[in-house]
């Protein structure tokens, strides 16, 4: 029997406010969609953040025996420097600086952005659509936008029609806003702007002669909203209703709003059944982000080369310290709690490597199913991983325990409880074992590179700052990175 018949997941609908038993319209099937990165720079560990989170997601429901179609698309066209549909298009705009094409922009960060995900062990979605592959798909929705009258076309744009939408549909719904709250605030339009209203957002945008990402159309040489791609590559990829719709919280408005609005427009129906939004990561307190310059780099932390670390961490540390804080919860991020979050990681870590070498009692003083269970409980509360992993450390104390012949535990149960550690550290939180990874090879290296960080600290303490300048730049020069710290010199992997 599948395990998704006996593991009930419970999900807080972001649009109902409330923890929602999962049903997913097809029993057995989950349809998820995640709104994917603009691929205009390199990604933060604030987007990583939002991408683990929902990886977490998509292997719990591949776990449970859900067959899952995950799509999360690549944002490389439409999405304007202000949520307002002005400015310019950010692709278009590093292009500009760069002097490049704007596909070489998209090439190089959609590369980046892979890498960086498998460095964290996220795996690949089942569909990754891109918008510049689906301006056909988006021109037949504006089509029927229009139809069904909720768009008008102005000089060349289409524009949609949110007073007329909320005759008949509540806008701003999964915000929280309502359309009188928001007049006041959007009032100072461009000039120059086709909008009946200043509420009317973007499906398709005439291009100036200046813009150089630009498709035909029936209105005019342009391009698609923002919004609209994710409408177009949901609807063609997972129907006109889907179960799972995930992002970041600061996705809810306008972009989700919107694309509720355009899937209502066409359909009578609500798009998406269960609205999941991941909370930010912050730094110094403040939301990381692209524009602010608040943000830390996922390869300047497994290299430790940023100001604010003392030292290198591994992505498994990483995706660790993430996953310690649960999805909808504000985590800020700094050098002491990722020093924690090590530490924790090999407690874990040391004691599922000791549970082949635990001695075979008679009896047990540890129910393991009624923890297993437990475990299950964390995860189909709203996919809790932080108390998942709660109930993991106190599988470290019961492991230590009987290590210290403080506590007994039966082969059978040894084995049990080595498959479902297994299961929830590496299937479900998607953590790597670093042993496994490195092996014999690794712990020699590991070695070799310690002997050198005590010979070059014993050529400075004897002043030789040739051969300590030397061992450095050597190891350098074939990848190796020390860094010199409060607590004496770690080094990093290039
Ligand atoms: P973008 O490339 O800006 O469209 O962002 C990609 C994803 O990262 C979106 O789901 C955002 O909501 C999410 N995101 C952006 N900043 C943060 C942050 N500081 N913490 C968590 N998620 C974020
Ligand atoms: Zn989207």
């Amino acid at each position: 029997m599948a395990l998704y018949k006996e593991q009930v997941i419970k999900i807080y609908n972001s649009i109902s406010g409330e923890k929602e038993t999962f049903t997913p319209l097809v029993e057995g099937n989950v349809g998820m969609y995640v709104c994917g990165p603009t691929v205009y720079s390199n990604v933060h560990l604030g987007n990583c953040r939002t991408f683990i989170s929902f990886d977490l997601v998509f292997r719990y429901l591949k776990h449970l025996g859900y067959k899952v179609r995950y799509v999360r698309n690549i944002t490389d066209a439409g999405h304007l420097e202000n949520d307002a549909d002005s400015g310019e298009d950010r692709i278009a705009k590093k292009a500009r600086l760069e002097q490049i094409e704007p596909m070489e922009v998209v090439q190089r960060y959609t590369v980046d952005f892979h890498n960086i995900l498998n460095k964290f062990n996220n795996l690949p979605p089942s569909i990754e659509p891109t918008a510049t592959g689906h301006i056909v798909e988006q021109i037949e929705i504006i089509k029927e936008i229009i139809d069904k009258g909720f768009a008008y076309v102005a000089n060349g744009s289409v524009y949609f029609d949110v007073l007329k939408f909320n005759e008949s549909h509540q806008y701003g719904k999964l915000s929280g806003r309502n359309l009188e709250d928001m007049i006041p605030n959007t009032r100072e339009l461009q000039a120059q702007s086709d909008k009946k209203n200043p509420q009317d957002f973007a499906l398709w945008k005439k291009a100036e002669p200046q813009h150089i990402m630009r498709w035909p159309s029936p209105w005019s040489d342009g391009f698609p909203g923002w919004h609209l791609e994710c409408t177009a590559m949901s609807t063609k990829y997972l129907g006109e209703q889907f179960d799972i719709h995930g992002g970041g919280m600061d996705l809810k408005f306008p972009h989700h709003d919107c694309e509720i609005a355009q899937g209502k427009a066409v359909t009578g129906k609500n798009p998406v059944r269960y609205w999941m939004h991941a909370n930010m990561l912050t730094l110094n307190g403040k939301k990381m982000a692209k524009s602010t310059g608040n943000n830390i780099l996922p390869e300047e932390i497994f290299s430790g080369k940023n100001d604010i670390l003392e030292k290198s961490f591994e992505p498994s540390v990483v995706r660790f310290f993430i996953l310690q804080a649960h999805y909808r919860s504000i985590l800020d991020f700094s050098n002491d709690a990722l020093v924690a979050s090590e530490k924790g990681f090999q407690r874990l870590m040391d004691a599922y490597h000791s549970l082949d070498q635990l001695p075979a009692s008679e009896r047990s003083d540890f129910d393991v199913k009624a923890w297993i269970q437990k475990a299950y409980d964390a995860m189909n509360d709203d996919f809790n991983s932080p108390i998942l992993i709660a109930h993991l450390f106190e599988a470290v104390r019961q492991i230590n325990a009987v290590k210290d012949s403080k506590a007994e535990l039966t082969g059978a149960d040894r084995d049990l409880l080595k498959k479902a550690m297994s299961d929830f550290m590496f299937d479900i939180l998607g953590l790597t074992d670093q042993e496994e990874e490195h092996g014999d090879v690794g712990q020699k290296l590991e070695g070799t590179i310690e002997l050198l960080i005590k010979l070059r600290a014993e050529a400075r303490a004897n002043k030789d700052f040739k051969t300590s300048d030397n061992i450095r730049d050597q190891l350098e020069a074939i990848g190796i990175a020390l860094k010199d710290g409060k607590e004496g010199t770690t080094y990093s992997i290039l």
